[in-house]
């Protein structure tokens, strides 16, 4: 296939062997595969939902059976160490769908509506959750699998159809992760498009009842901003620049492997990679000192992967020179290996003019890991949250009470106390950011209020002829509702309380029949 024209990544970031070609869907069939969904759904939503979860059922074993031939082709498609893929993109998915499966029944679960009897006589309400519809997905290559099951598991459970669109840059795990539900659900619950920012945009301009994207904060601008032409609600899971607060009574062995890990894997290319550490000054010289030692003997392709796109290989570059010029210390790494698109893990010492550096403001994306050295809690907790991003943060600190005290007061949506970055693999803890990190939520039953709408069902069982609110509008309408509120007012002393009371009497039963 002529690279020029395919959207598609067609080299390893591994080793520039080449990748095999993927067939483009073509921009003019979104609209029709977004209808066939909404066909589909139609009978998918009314699907019992004990039907529906034992269809999904055999994702789990699917998931765990087809590890290794997921940790292969992300290897060659995104250089990720095979590690990784198993204890991000295939453990995690198999606890997933038992999370989903054993919790949908009560989450979905229909609720009464308690009605005040005076007010409200013979009428009672129900609160039901019903699926959105047909939920565009569109997400980003860096965890390929993971990512799009924590929508596409409940989603469908929930009774909608989903239309997923990976990743230009992941689109051979796309067709995996397709593959993984050949079979389960009807035809057209489940799509697969395949393309890059056209097939997005056609696929946003194609009216599904909710938008799901993750991914950068520039496209989900664009994307929030094309899905309100349609009114279509959309839920934007952004970029992050977290940071870790290490307190100077850390435990500093465990603080700094958590650090290192919490940078490097991936290579950095984590919405929730540590991007800056705040230090204290205290125990900075034995901290940096640790994390240098442990980052030097890195592999690049064994323990880090290599960058997955040539653009981000060329942002982290450019974020290193930068810092550099503005009067960074390099302490380790600082360049490319020469191998596919990889750069050797690389630790910063930020002082001075490299505060203001984009490798401390903008979202970097890669394995660098700049430090500062900060004056104590307060210092590190103000810097930390003087950023336009808010995924997640941590503190490392062997006074628990106070790390917990600290981390309630990180701006972020996720806060982790001596341990950073990994929660997204738990089902049951919501998933969410503040500011430029978006506001959409994965995982938890918070998730699913994205994924379906209360409808509100009201029975009324009354024999009564009228309601006090239906015309005419007469005295006795303005009399009744006169003493309703003097009795229902905190204000009102007992003797206007005493004559609303016989007002009620003389005129509410006059209005319930109508007069
Ligand atoms: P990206 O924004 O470039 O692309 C993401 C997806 O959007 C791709 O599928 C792409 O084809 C599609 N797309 C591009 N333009 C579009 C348009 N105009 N309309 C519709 N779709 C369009 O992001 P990326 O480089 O793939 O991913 C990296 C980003 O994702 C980072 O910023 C990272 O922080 C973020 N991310 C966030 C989370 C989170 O949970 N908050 C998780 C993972 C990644």
């Amino acid at each position: 296939m002529d690279a020029a024209a395919t959207p598609f990544s067609t080299l390893s970031p591994l080793d520039g062997a080449p990748l095999e070609p993927v067939a483009e869907t073509p921009i003019e069939t979104v609209r029709e595969l977004v209808a066939g969904a909404r066909v589909a759904q139609a009978a998918w939503g009314a699907t019992p939902l004990a039907e529906r979860m034992e269809a999904l059922w055999p994702l789990k074993d699917r998931i765990l059976d087809r590890g290794a031939e997921l940790a292969r082709i992300l290897k060659r498609e995104c250089g990720k160490p095979e590690g990784e893929s198993w204890t991000a993109e295939v453990l995690p998915n198999a606890d997933l769908v038992e999370y989903w499966i054993e919790k949908i029944e009560e989450l979905l679960a229909p609720e009464e509506v308690a009605l005040d009897a005076m007010s409200y006589p013979g009428k009672s309400g129900q609160l039901i959750s019903v699926p959105r519809g047909v939920i565009a997905l569109i997400t980003p290559w860096n965890f390929p699998v993971a990512i799009p099951l924590r929508t596409i598991v409940p989603a469908l459970l929930a009774g909608n159809a989903v239309v997923f669109k990976p990743s230009e840059f992941s689109p051979r795990a796309g067709a995996f992760l397709a593959r993984l539900l050949d079979g389960l659900v009807p035809a057209g619950v489940f799509t697969l498009i395949q393309g890059g920012g056209a097939q997005g945009r056609a696929l946003v301009d194609a009216a599904p009842e909710l938008v799901v994207f993750t991914g950068s904060v520039a496209t989900g601008k664009k994307i929030a901003q094309a899905a309100a032409s349609s009114l279509v609600p959309v839920s934007l899971e952004l970029g992050g620049k977290d940071a870790a607060i290490v307190l100077a009574d850390a435990d500093l062995e465990r603080a700094a492997r958590g650090v290192v890990w919490g940078a490097f894997t991936n290579a950095g290319q984590n919405c929730a990679s540590i991007e800056r550490v705040y230090v204290d000054r205290k125990i900075a010289d034995r901290f940096v000192a640790r994390v240098v030692e442990l980052t030097r003997p890195l592999r690049v392709g064994e323990d880090v992967s290599p960058l997955t796109t040539p653009a981000q290989l060329e942002i982290v570059q450019r974020h290193v020179e930068a810092a550099r010029e503005a009067g960074a210390k390099i302490l380790v790494g600082g360049e490319p290996t020469g191998v596919g698109l990889g750069y050797l893990p690389t630790v910063l010492e930020i002082e001075g003019a490299s505060e203001q550096s984009p490798v401390m403001c903008d979202e970097t994306f890669g394995p660098v890991l700049p430090i500062v050295r900060v004056d104590g809690p307060e210092d590190a907790l103000a810097r930390a949250n003087d950023s336009r991003y808010g995924l997640t943060g941590s503190v490392w600190t062997k006074d628990l009470e106070r790390g917990e005290q600290l981390a309630l007061r990180l701006r972020t949506g996720v806060a982790t106390v001596n341990n950073h970055g990994f929660t997204g693999a738990i089902a049951a803890a919501p998933w969410t950011g503040v500011g430029e990190s978006g506001f959409g939520v994965t995982n938890s039953r918070h998730a699913l209020k994205e994924f379906t709408r209360p409808r509100f069902i009201l029975v009324d069982r009354s024999s009564a002829k009228s309601e006090l609110w239906w015309m005419p509008y007469t005295v006795s309408l303005v009399k009744t509702v006169q003493a309703l509120a003097i009795l229902r007012s905190g204000t009102q002393g007992l003797f206007a309380k005493l004559k609303a009371i016989f007002q009620l009497l003389g005129n509410a039963p006059k209005r319930l029949m109508g007069k």
